[in-house]
C-alpha cells in the first residue's frame, strides 16, 4: 500500500519533471536541467510540506493533551471533613492533584488534608471454616507478613517482626 503510494507519486514526480523538461527544452535548449530542477523543487516542497503538517499534527495532539490535563484539575469530589483544630465540618471541593490545604470556616486555621488508601475484604476471610461458615480470627495467618485487615479492627503498625511461629 505504501510502495503503492511511492511508486504513483515517483510517477506523478517524473510526469511534472518531463513537462518540464520539454518547457526548457523548448526556451533554453536544454531538457535535463528543467527536468532536474522539477525534481529538486518537487521534492523540497514536499519535504516543507510534510513538515508542516507533522507539526500541525504535534500541535494538535499538544492541545488535546493540555486540555485533558486541565479537566482533570478541574474535576472535584465534595468533601465533608472535618476540622483539625476545632472539629467543626467543613465543605470543600476536592480536586486530587490540587487541592491540598482548606482554611477552617469556623476557626480559621490551616489544615492539611492527608489522603489515605486502604483495602477490606469483600468476600470471606481466608480462615473461615467452609463448614460451618465461621471465622476464627484467632487462626489470621500470622507469618510471612501476611495479614487480613478488617474495617472495624484495623491493624497497628508496629516495626517489631511478627512473632515466632509456635
Ligand atoms: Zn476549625
Amino acid at each position: 500500500m505504501l510502495l503503492k503510494a511511492f511508486l504513483r507519486s515517483f510517477l506523478l514526480m517524473t510526469i511534472i519533471a518531463v513537462f518540464m523538461g520539454l518547457g526548457t527544452l523548448a526556451l533554453f535548449h536544454s531538457f535535463i536541467g528543467g527536468f532536474i530542477l522539477a525534481y529538486v523543487i518537487q521534492v523540497l516542497g514536499g519535504y516543507v510540506w510534510n513538515t508542516y503538517l507533522e507539526r500541525k499534527e504535534h500541535n494538535f495532539a499538544q492541545t488535546i493533551s493540555n486540555e485533558i490535563d486541565s479537566q482533570i484539575g478541574k474535576l472535584t469530589t465534595p468533601l465533608e471533613l472535618s476540622c483539625a483544630y476545632c472539629n467543626i465540618v467543613n465543605k470543600i471541593q476536592f480536586a486530587l492533584g490540587d487541592t491540598t490545604h482548606f482554611k477552617c470556616v469556623s476557626c480559621n486555621q490551616p489544615n492539611k488534608i492527608y489522603v489515605q488508601f486502604t483495602t477490606v475484604r469483600i468476600t470471606s476471610p481466608i480462615t473461615t471454616n467452609l463448614e460451618t461458615g465461621e471465622v476464627d480470627m484467632d487462626q489470621e495467618p500470622k507469618e510471612d507478613n501476611m495479614r487480613q485487615t478488617t474495617i472495624n479492627e484495623p491493624i497497628s503498625v508496629t516495626s517489631e517482626a511478627p512473632p515466632a511461629k509456635v
